[in-house]
């Protein structure tokens, strides 16, 4: 018997498994004793654990954070990570998101492809290697991850209370082929106070919703004298517009959305915002760091009158999102997300970005940094899964660099690694999110063989 013939035989209990969890809205909830995620995330893992012992495994609750079960002998251990918390439904759906139903080939529900099914199916693959009685000299540990969607302090737990690292290992919480390269990623804060002078004094500025979404609406009021408003409104720009309010008037500015990974595909409202005050009469400190921002920012997505436009052939150039800024007439500030290519570091780009602003008069409220990943194509990891997948799939692909972050980047010695073929239809986070049966079972028949290729 192979590998994808004991999958097979699997697979009618792995469908039921996966429809029982899939009823569970294992949404972020409330912490309770034991439950640190709310009490159905916990409902979730210890459902997954229960199947786990069903089928032979020996199985660890990691106080509820996280679990995991594994099979095999051996010093050094291998990981397949995935998570069982979802994000909310919301709107939009025509069937029920925790109904589990299968009609069209599909199961579907909330979590079927981010990432209950792949991580059902990594319990059921597990099953399947068992059963063969192929040899292999490391432990397969599957790590059942509960907080995935909001900040993976499921794994910061785990690690920080004695985890064990695998050697190496994947998440099926991607996208197929590999993804063995993801951009650093900075969130900074920057704020700046100043005094006004002369006949304009800008009274609120707001743009933006959150650093990782390009922004397509921002606005400045200003107060000034009637006449000088009236003058100032005749001004006219493409996308910007100037209207008139009680003691003055305001600029607004207008764009197009994008996620902040892809800033290119954006057009910032913000930075088009700061291009028009920078014509306005303004003076002092205000006019100073208004003209700054135009000048070193700007609409610009990839750094460079900031200095920072580092790039490489493996992962492309920096990105840069200009997320949001707030302010008054005393006040403004900014945040900023911006991912480095996968061959540079922090110290590479942050040092120098931050001095900039410094000399400019602003003070880092705030910075958060997820380090790059990044293992080469020709490392035992990388090419065992590209082998896994080029076998079971006929197709070539080869690994890939993205701007985003995946779950991988949780765990040391971790890529993405599915589920997602190309081509597929994506409705992770969506209304109507579904696996079809075919790529549920082709995924557990790839992460068998993974499994198997990384332990043996
Ligand atoms: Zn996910």
């Amino acid at each position: 018997m192979n590998l994808n013939e004991a999958v097979l035989l699997k697979q009618e209990q792995m469908i039921a498994c996966l429809q029982e969890n899939l009823r569970i809205p294992s949404v972020e909830g409330t912490p309770e004793d034991g439950a640190p995620y709310g009490a159905e995330v916990r409902r979730s893992l210890d459902h997954a654990l229960a199947a786990a012992r069903k089928l032979g495994f020996r199985t660890f609750n990691v106080d509820g954070h996280m679990g995991w079960c594994e099979y095999g002998e051996g010093d050094e251990m291998v990981a397949v990570l995935g998570h069982l918390d979802v994000v909310p439904a919301g709107d939009g759906w025509t069937v029920d998101p925790y109904g589990a139903e299968i009609s069209d080939g599909k199961i579907w529900g909330r979590g079927t492809t981010d990432d209950k099914g792949p991580s059902i199916a990594a319990l059921y693959a597990l099953a399947a290697l068992r059963d063969t009685g192929l040899p292999i000299r490391r432990r397969i540990r599957v790590l059942l991850g509960c907080n995935e969607e909001t900040g993976s302090a499921d794994v910061k737990y785990y690690l920080s209370h004695g985890g064990e690292v695998p050697v190496m290992g994947f998440t099926p919480d991607g996208e197929y082929p590999v993804i063995n390269g993801e951009k650093g990623i900075i969130n900074v804060t920057f704020s700046r106070n100043y005094h006004q002078e002369g006949p304009l004094k800008l009274v609120a500025i707001k743009g933006g919703s959150a650093p990782n979404v390009v922004p397509s609406h921002a606005y400045a009021d200003f107060e000034c004298d009637e006449e000088t408003a009236a003058q100032i409104c005749k001004l006219y720009a493409s996308c910007i517009k100037f209207s008139r309010r009680p003691g003055g008037f305001r600029v607004e500015s207008f764009g197009l959305s994008a996620h902040g990974s892809t800033p290119g595909l954006g057009e910032n409202a913000i930075g088009r915002l700061m291009l028009a005050l920078d014509n306005l009469p303004l003076s002092g400190e205000l006019a100073d760091a208004i003209h700054f921002l135009a000048t070193k920012l700007g609409m610009e997505t990839d750094g460079a009158s900031a200095g920072i436009a580092l790039h490489d052939d493996i992962s492309g150039g920096l990105t840069l999102n200009w997320g949001t800024i707030t302010g008054d007439a005393e006040k403004l500030s900014l945040k900023i997300n911006y991912r480095y290519p996968v061959t540079f570091s922090y110290g590479d780009c942050a040092p120098a970005f931050n001095a900039l602003f410094a000399e400019a008069g602003f003070v880092k409220d705030a910075e958060g940094c997820k380090d790059k990943l990044y293992i080469p194509a020709d490392s035992e990891l990388v090419s065992s899964l590209m082998k896994v997948y080029r076998e079971q799939t006929g197709l070539e692909g080869s690994p890939k660099s993205i701007g985003g972050g995946t779950y991988a980047k949780s765990i040391p010695n971790l890529l993405a690694f599915g589920p997602i073929f190309p081509g597929d239809e994506i409705r992770e986070h969506k209304p109507d999110e579904y696996i079809t049966i075919d790529n549920l079972v082709k995924n557990a028949q790839i992460i068998a063989y993974a499994m198997y290729e990384l332990a043996k």
